[in-house]
């Protein structure tokens, strides 16, 4: 075997997380080794949030198109998938090859090496017969994997996961899709607008379960208006493919058959790939553990949905701040400049460690309070922070405010396509929101600001100050705000 080679910091997984810790630590004058078994980027650019999002835009684009009648004449629609696998394709993915994401890392300075990479013991990491030997740290940003529950059969068949449904090049005539969260209903609302008789199967009673009810309600009937059946309460049992299409059998003795089998029934770290036990770390986990320094142990930190703290592009970002931020402090620290306030810079470098280039200042500790989310279904499903009941199991002393789209000046202008609320979730003792949901043609970007208010603890009385702008859907937050009891 050959000796281990000696460097800062090794990431592993380069997705969105790993990317950006390497290439930051790199730019910022430490040897940096990134590893990446499949494409650099990770699942966002090639088969997530990118792709689905030129997909949403399309099949927007034609819901549009449809609600010309009534409001500007007439239009005729006739969807036709090839532009919309051709920009993924061309434009997304570059063909899913990671050519140009490998060179921007190494532009960086960051070393980068293709493989499987498993850790061999504290500070050590291992691809292959290569060693590396870590200075400072390793950071593991690996991801998740679809989750396929155990339905009988189901193993066996050629079912699709994200990847399959974000590859396709020829729409199928049907598609059942198993799983009625964020990704199923953004999907099967894509698919059903290109003509495709789409049918969701939901285990829980409610699609979008994590969201308020109100929200759940306002996206199952948007997609029923697009013709999609939706299944709530309804647990898969066998699946089956006879060569040209599956059948779903449930529980309760219901089938249901279509073309093409969608399984998007949340995902999955897999944590006892990664050698955790040779750094006494428990792979019997969900999600690596990690404090608000993104902390896994000693010299190891985490970064994205392996931590289990949000599967979301914007939280991976995120946590990169705080964990570039620390590991340049412990690079510094190491470097001989200790400073027992712990908000010092890291600047300047020293012998046996790379120069360290760059003013990390204080190190910032993770806080999801106001973390935002956004399906971005038609209309779009925004949140921040606690939903109503959350907010009630924590035993807060909840004020709920809700507002209508629809019955908005905005809404009403709208007309066509004008679906949507804002909820707002009150501390009372405190008078600040602790959450806030947004739905409508805007709900993502209207939760801009309900996010600022939860994050900053903006208190409800300065909320009601405000100035609202007429006629915005945002005016529907000053709405919600008076009808707070
Ligand atoms: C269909 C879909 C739509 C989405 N839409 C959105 C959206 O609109 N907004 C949003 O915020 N988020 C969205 N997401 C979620 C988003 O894609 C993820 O949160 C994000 O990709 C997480 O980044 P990550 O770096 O943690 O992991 P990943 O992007 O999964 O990257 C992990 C990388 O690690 C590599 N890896 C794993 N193990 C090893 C190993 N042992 N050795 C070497 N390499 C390894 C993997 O190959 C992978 O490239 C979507 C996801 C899907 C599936």
């Amino acid at each position: 075997m050959a000796d281990p080679e000696l460097v800062d910091v090794v990431v592993v997984g380069l997705g969105v997380g790993g990317e950006e810790v390497a290439g930051r630590l790199a730019e910022a004058g430490l040897s940096v080794v990134g590893v990446e078994r499949d494409l650099v980027g990770g699942e966002c650019p090639y088969w997530g949030c990118v792709p689905s999002k030129m997909m949403i835009r399309a099949a927007n684009a034609i819901a549009e198109a449809r609600r010309v009648d009534g409001l500007a004449g007439t239009a005729e629609v006739r969807p036709d998938w090839a532009p919309v696998a051709k920009r993924i394709r061309e434009e997304a993915t570059d063909t899913w090859d990671d050519t140009v994401a490998v060179q921007r890392f190494t532009g960086k300075g960051g070393r980068f090496v293709r493989g499987t990479a498993r850790l061999d013991g504290p500070g050590r990491v291992r691809v292959g017969e290569r060693v590396f030997q870590a200075r400072h740290g390793i950071v593991l940003g690996t991801g998740t994997r679809p989750s396929v529950p155990p339905v009988d059969g189901l193993a066996d068949t050629p079912y699709w996961t994200n990847r399959q449904a974000i590859e396709v090049e020829e729409l199928p005539e049907s598609l059942l899709v198993l799983g009625g969260g964020a990704i199923g209903l953004e999907l099967a609302q894509v698919f059903a607008r290109f003509g495709v008789r789409v049918t969701v199967v939901e285990a829980l009673d409610r699609v979008l379960a994590v969201e308020e009810l109100e929200a759940s309600e306002v996206a199952a009937a948007a997609l029923r208006a697009d013709g999609v059946e939706i299944h709530t309460g309804v647990r898969a049992e066998r699946v089956g493919h006879d060569g040209h299409g599956f059948t779903l059998h449930t529980a309760g003795g219901a089938e249901f058959t279509a073309e093409r089998l969608l399984v998007v029934t949340g995902r999955r770290a897999h944590l006892d790939e990664l050698g955790l036990d040779t750094v006494g770390v428990d792979a019997g986990r969900r999600y690596l553990a990690v404090d608000d320094r993104l902390h896994v142990t000693e010299g190891i930190w985490a970064v994205g949905d392996v931590t289990g703290e949000g599967a979301f592009t914007h939280v991976a970002m995120y946590q990169a701040g705080i964990v570039v931020a620390d590991v340049l402090d412990h690079a510094r620290r190491a470097a001989g400049g200790a400073d027992p306030s712990g908000t010092a810079s890291a600047t300047g470098g020293a012998s046996g460690t790379t120069g360290v280039r760059g003013s990390a200042g204080a190190v910032p500790r993770a806080d999801y309070r106001a973390l935002p989310r956004v399906t971005f279904t038609d209309p779009e499903v925004g949140a921040v922070g606690l939903t109503e009941s959350q907010a009630r199991e924590r035993g807060v002393n909840v004020q709920v405010g809700l507002a209508r789209l629809p019955s908005s000046a905005r809404g009403w202008i709208h007309k066509a396509g004008n679906e949507g609320f804002v909820k707002l979730v009150a501390d009372a003792d405190q008078g600040v929101l602790i959450g806030a949901t947004s739905v409508g043609p805007a709900g993502g970007e209207v939760l801009s600001g309900l996010a600022v208010a939860v994050h900053a603890a903006v208190p409800l009385a300065r909320l009601r100050q405000m100035i609202y702008a007429y006629p915005t859907f945002h005016r529907t937050v000053e709405d919600a705000l008076r009808n707070m009891s």
